[in-house]
């Protein structure tokens, strides 16, 4: 063991002196007290989350459309999904359509990594992010959500953030604005053909109007030359063989 004699820590000469660590003490204790506070009060008063926070998914039932695509997506395979299929008629339709029915929907927040996949790949809108996080169980099976239990925290799901006023406007709008500028009637035939005989153009019918005939193939080849081999003649008759 090091004697305490033998330390060479520079401070050991203050700490001999009395009353310095006190004094140092208050001295960070005036200075905390000029500073503002960064402790939260929670549980007393709810912090403020930004709005994009990932507390806990909600889920819009009547959206899934048990596309299956959130299950396989999700890497902690932590969705449970469960349908059936439900014969619809529809009036009027040669045969009755099917549709898929939940009949389950779990997500078991114990191992959800919370990466928000399955919300990211839902082509209907069916998940949503919402902020609420206090949902912690003294037991750890609490944690599977069902789809009553995920359905109930679309209340906490907050409203999408406003358009941002320099940004593309969303496809939607524009192909909405594109549908609006075409005009209910379609627009006119750019030139009235001639109804009158008389101010059609004349067709060509008789034999002298139209333009020659084609020569003969044969006529369009040139003589042979003197001392060449004569071109034989194909299987058609058409023309020499290559
Ligand atoms: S947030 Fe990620 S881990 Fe959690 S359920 Fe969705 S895909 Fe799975
Ligand atoms: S991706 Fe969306 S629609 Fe498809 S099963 Fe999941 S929640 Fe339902």
């Amino acid at each position: 063991m090091t004697d305490p004699s033998e330390r060479s820590d520079p401070a050991d000469g203050e700490r001999s002196l009395p009353g310095v660590g006190l004094v140092k003490g208050l001295g960070v204790t005036l200075k905390t007290m000029t500073r503002r506070s960064a402790t939260q009060q929670y549980p007393d008063v709810a912090p403020a989350l930004p709005p994009r926070s990932r507390g806990v998914i909600a889920l819009v039932e009547e959206n899934c459309t048990v596309c299956m695509l959130c299950a396989r997506e999700c890497p902690d395979w932590c969705i449970y999904i469960d349908s059936h299929k439900e014969e619809v008629v529809v009036p009027g339709a040669a045969r009755a359509r099917q549709r898929n029915v939940l009949d389950r929907f779990d997500i078991d927040f114990s191992l959800c990594m919370y990466c928000g996949i399955c919300i990211e790949v839902c082509p209907f809108d069916a998940l949503y992010w919402s902020p609420e996080f206090e949902y912690a169980e003294y037991d750890i099976k609490d944690l599977l959500h069902d789809k009553e239990h995920l359905g109930e925290w679309m209340g906490t799901v907050p409203p999408p953030p406003a358009h941002d006023p320099n940004g593309e406007p969303a496809k939607e709008e524009t192909a909405a604005a594109r549908k609006a500028a075409i005009p209910a009637n379609p627009a006119e035939p750019p030139a009235a053909a001639p109804s009158h005989p008389a101010d059609r153009p004349a067709a060509p019918s008789r034999p002298a109007d139209r333009p020659a005939a084609a020569p003969p193939r044969s006529a369009e080849r040139p003589p042979p030359r003197p001392g060449s081999r004569p071109a034989e003649e194909n299987a058609t008759g058409e023309g020499p063989t290559p």
